[in-house]
C-alpha cells in the first residue's frame, strides 16, 4: 500500500492493497492508464518508495531486512529509470560510471574492475570506444544500454524497468526491448517492465498485471491475457490499442474505454471501475470485487469473471 497525504488534506491512494508475486526468470509486464500506480509500485518493489502499508518481499525476506546490507540488496534489486540520464553522472565517463558501483562495493582490484566493466559492454553490445565519452556524447539508444550495463554491474535477480522506452527514439525503441528479452534470457533475470504501450508488453512479457486506480484487477499469462482478457477494463484496454496490422486495425471494435479515470484521492465505491464499466450492475455500486483466481494461472477482480 503506497498512500501520500497531499497539503489539501487529502490522501492519494496510489497503490491500494496490491498483491504482486514475480518468479524468478519472469518478465513480468504491469500496464495501466497514467495515474493508476504503476510508478509508484515498481518504485516501490525497488526500495525507491517505503509502503505505507503492507510489505515487500524479496527471496522472502523483508525489504527493510535488506536495507542494512545495501550490497546484498543492490544484488537483488536494480531500477532502470524513463529517462537514462536520471542514473548516470553527467560528469562522469562511461568508464567511472560503470566502474563506481563495483568501487562503492569494494569489489575489484582495479583489474577486475576494468575486466567486468569490458564485459558489461559487451552484454549490451556497446563498443570499448565508448568508455572514454560522457554520456552527452552519447546517443539516446546508447544512453540506455549504459543505464542497463551499470544496473547489471553487480548482478542483480531483478530489473524493474520503468518505461525503459519511453525517452528513445521510435526507431531505436525494438533495440533496447531485444535487449531486454536477450538479457532476460542468458541472465535468467526477473524483469518488471512497466508500460503504458500494450504492443512492448506484448512482444516480450511472459506475465501481465493490469492496474487500475491502485488496484490490480487482472493478471496471467501474457499469451493467455492478450488473447482472451477477462476484465472489462482489460478488454477495454486492448480495444483502445492500435494495431500494426491493418486488417486487426480495420476490424478493431471501438473504444469501451469512455471519459478519465476517477481521482484516487475519492475512487468510487463497490468497483472501483464501475463509473466507466459498460457491463456494470447494481452490485458493482456496493461491493468491491477481490482479485479472485479463476484457474490457468489467470487472477480477475471483477463480479462477473
Ligand atoms: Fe464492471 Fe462490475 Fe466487473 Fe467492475 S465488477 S469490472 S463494474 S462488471
Amino acid at each position: 500500500m503506497v498512500h501520500f497525504p497531499t497539503s489539501r488534506g487529502v490522501t492519494v491512494r496510489a497503490v491500494d492493497g496490491v498483491n504482486l508475486q514475480v518468479q524468478q526468470g519472469e518478465f513480468h509486464g504491469i500496464v495501466g492508464e497514467s495515474g493508476c500506480g504503476k510508478t509508484s509500485l515498481a518504485r516501490t518493489i525497488a526500495g525507491l518508495q517505503r509502503p505505507t502499508g503492507g510489505s515487500v518481499l524479496i527471496d522472502g525476506r523483508e525489504l527493510n531486512d535488506w536495507r542494512g546490507d545495501r550490497l546484498a540488496f543492490s544484488r537483488h534489486v536494480q531500477f532502470i529509470f524513463q529517462d537514462p540520464l536520471a542514473s548516470l553522472s553527467r560528469r562522469q565517463t562511461i568508464q567511472e560510471s560503470l566502474e563506481e558501483p563495483l568501487r562503492i562495493h569494494g569489489i575489484g582490484p582495479a583489474s577486475e574492475r576494468r575486466r567486468r566493466v569490458a564485459q558489461l559492454l559487451q552484454l549490451v553490445s556497446l563498443p570499448e570506444a565508448c568508455l572514454d565519452r560522457l554520456p552527452r556524447a552519447l546517443s539516446g539508444g546508447q544512453r540506455q544500454r549504459v543505464a542497463i550495463a551499470r544496473a547489471l554491474a553487480l548482478d542483480p535477480r531483478i530489473l524493474i524497468c520503468d518505461e525503459p522506452l519511453s525517452a528513445l527514439d521510435v526507431s531505436i525503441r525494438a533495440q533496447i526491448l531485444n535487449l531486454f528479452a536477450d538479457l532476460q534470457k542468458k541472465l535468467d533475470l526477473s524483469i518488471v517492465l512497466i508500460a503504458h504501450d500494450l504492443a512492448i508488453v506484448r512482444l516480450v512479457c511472459t506475465r501481465v498485471s493490469v492496474m487500475y486506480l491502485g488496484k490490480i484487477v487482472e493478471t496471467g499469462p501474457a499469451h493467455d491475457l492478450f488473447a482472451q482478457p477477462r476484465h472489462p477494463y482489460t478488454r477495454a484496454l486492448l480495444d483502445a490499442a492500435p494495431s500494426t496490422d491493418p486488417k486487426i486495425e480495420r476490424s478493431r471494435r471501438v473504444s469501451l474505454l469512455a471519459g478519465d479515470p476517477p481521482s484516487p484521492s475519492a475512487p468510487p465505491s463497490g468497483c472501483r471501475f464501475h463509473t466507466r464499466c459498460p457491463l456494470v450492475k447494481p452490485v458493482c455500486k456496493t461491493e468491491e470485487p477481490m482479485l479472485r483466481y479463476i484457474g490457468d494461472q489467470v487472477s480477475v477482480a471483477c463480479h462477473l469473471a
